[in-house]
């Protein structure tokens, strides 16, 4: 069993046991991921890099809760969704590679289209 699939059976049980599966359609869950993300962003809002990288070594546990927080929604929905996430993700990293060769965009910010 590799670490995705085990974690993803530790949030299932945590909400089966709560009965909030219910609760947990597609758009339930995509909002629920924005939010957590906007959490995250919270933590940064109106610090300059400098001070984001300050403040990430003095409240680290908070920062990495939410990017769990973050994590456990996406690994729920995936599974919902019969997603199998590491395929998902090594498909779209070739896609990736396509759209982003590393000819053109190395050390550029510029979206695909734009390079
Ligand atoms: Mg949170």
């Amino acid at each position: 069993m590799d670490d995705i699939k085990e974690i993803t059976e530790k949030i299932k049980k945590f909400r089966d046991d709560r009965d909030w599966l219910q609760f947990h359609d597609p758009k339930n869950m995509a909002v629920s991921i924005m939010l957590e993300a906007s959490e995250l962003l919270e933590h940064f809002q109106w610090k300059t890099k400098a001070e984001a990288e300050e403040y990430i070594k003095n409240n680290c546990e908070s920062v990495q809760e939410e990017i769990a927080d973050i994590a456990m929604y996406l690994f729920e929905l995936a599974d919902n969704l019969g997603v199998d996430l590491l395929d998902a993700m090594d498909k779209k990293l070739k896609k990736n590679e396509e759209k982003y060769p590393v000819g053109k965009a190395k050390g550029s910010h510029k979206k695909y289209n734009q390079l």
